[in-house]
């Protein structure tokens, strides 16, 4: 399956060390940079996301949010307000190679790297640790497999 984005916001949620607004060249389009690189780049507020942009409060949990990140509270989605002509490292960056999920589509768990597990369910952590150290042994694509097999096993929806 082809990498999707839930828009969580969590990636972006603490991106706010990462980039900074350094010059606002109109109402809708920044000068931004990337504090580790000290790449800039102009990015522009896509018409459809600017009253949201303008409008919407930043949720609490997001401890230091990139400053186009927005969350639209009653779709309860998260937004990049400049997602046309975001930074490529954004561009690039996909936060699984495995996703898990329920029934109703919420995500269980996510493995990323090579290796690591994100489990979003804790309900589901003594069984994980039970698994995990019988997978010990297991390296790359059989690993994977193990995995997926886990998780399907307990009649979850799994997307690679
Ligand atoms: S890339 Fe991943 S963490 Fe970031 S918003 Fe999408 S689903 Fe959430
Ligand atoms: S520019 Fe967009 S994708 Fe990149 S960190 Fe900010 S909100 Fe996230």
């Amino acid at each position: 399956m082809a990498y999707f984005c839930q828009q969580c916001g969590e990636c972006c949620s603490v991106m706010g060390q990462v980039f900074s607004i350094i010059r606002q060249l109109d109402e809708f389009r920044f000068l931004f940079r990337n504090e580790y690189t000290g790449d800039t780049r102009e990015v522009e507020v896509a018409p459809p996301l600017r009253r949201l942009f303008a409008e919407s409060l930043i949720p609490a949990e997001w401890e230091n949010p990139c400053p186009f990140l927005r969350r639209d509270q009653p779709l309860g989605l998260s937004f990049c307000t400049v997602h046309q002509t975001r930074p490529d490292v954004c561009r690039e960056y996909q936060c699984w190679r495995v996703l898990v999920l329920d029934r109703e589509g919420r995500r269980v768990a996510r493995v990323m790297e090579r290796r690591y597990l994100c489990l979003e369910d804790e309900g589901l952590r003594g069984k994980w640790e039970e698994f995990r150290e019988s997978a010990d042994g297991l390296e790359g694509e059989d690993w994977d497999r193990a995995v997926i097999g886990f998780f399907r096993g307990l009649g979850f929806r799994v997307c690679v």
